[in-house]
């Protein structure tokens, strides 16, 4: 057990690909999720923002249970410090991509950013930080008027609006036309690349023509595509597609000259997907 300023792990879990999941307890007994991924020269820290989540999105488990409180700032800063301090060495990166939607708590979202570029303190790279979100466009337009610029990841996950908004209910708030203009201005005006999750679902979203879709959708905007294979839980049942399913998917993509990288689920051996280790642990308490 380790003690952090004001947060508490109380539990870890090893992935056999090495990433490591992490259980955090604030004051008030709250619990969030944080995780480092290790990839080559790259330790990335996941961080979340939320306990839970408001945003109900159908594969995720953090969504179930509905929004409990956002994180304070540095609550999230925290994050970052516990996660070093265990490993004992840096952090080469930071995604906003852990429990909760990072850009509802808009305000400690962009303190903590602040606090971990600062050069008086952590002096973080700017650059080497990423703000992964549902698609909440208001947000995203009014992050592109900060005087920093840290880069942007969209969690797509389907190719048209009834798709997506099945999946993902903020949907039939802001569509993905909008949603993508959105991304693609923000990136336009501040950095070269936005970067467009699709968790790939057996039967969902995973048909050849979803990826001409994405194809017409996307067009030739500055954009990657992430594609990773859903990782499944017994809570859903949704099925994550075959190998050769997700391979054709990319290839479709490649052909029309988008960028798509297979990315790994990492950590499948754990409770790895988003809301599984705090499900876990309320299950044992
Ligand atoms: S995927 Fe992200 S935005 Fe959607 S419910 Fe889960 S935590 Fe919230």
């Amino acid at each position: 057990m380790v003690k952090l300023s004001s947060l508490q792990s109380v539990r870890e879990e090893v992935s056999s690909d090495g990433t490591r999941k992490f259980l955090f307890q604030a004051a008030d007994g709250n619990l969030m999720e944080s995780v480092l991924i290790f990839n080559q020269n790259r330790v990335t820290a996941c961080v979340s923002s939320q306990v839970g989540c408001a945003l109900g999105c159908k594969f995720c488990l953090t969504g179930r249970g509905g929004i409990v409180r956002n994180l304070e700032t540095g609550e999230i800063v925290d994050q970052f410090l516990g996660m070093e301090e265990i490993l004992g060495s840096s952090i080469t990166n930071v995604v906003f991509m852990g429990m909760g939607e990072p850009l509802n708590n808009y305000d400690n979202l962009v303190s903590s950013i602040r606090i971990l570029t600062n050069d008086k303190g952590i002096g973080f790279p700017l650059r080497r930080i990423t703000v992964s979100t549902a698609g909440i466009i208001p947000a995203i337009k009014r992050l592109g008027t900060e005087d920093f610029k840290v880069n942007l990841a969209v969690s797509l996950n389907a190719a048209d609006d009834k798709t997506r908004s099945s999946l993902m209910p903020i949907n039939k708030k802001y569509s993905m036309k909008k949603l993508i203009k959105a991304a693609l201005d923000y990136i336009s005006a501040h950095r070269k690349w936005v970067i467009f999750e699709y968790i790939l679902i057996k039967d969902v979203n995973d048909r050849d023509e979803d990826a001409i879709n994405l194809v017409k959708l996307i067009g030739k905007g500055q954009a990657k595509i992430n594609l990773i294979q859903y990782n499944p839980h017994p809570e859903c049942s949704l099925e994550k597609p075959e190998p050769e399913r997700v391979k054709a998917f990319q290839e479709i993509l490649l052909s029309h000259h988008m960028t798509a990288l297979l990315r790994k689920s990492k950590g499948c051996d754990i409770n790895a997907a988003c809301g599984q280790l705090r499900a876990a642990q309320k299950d044992i308490r």
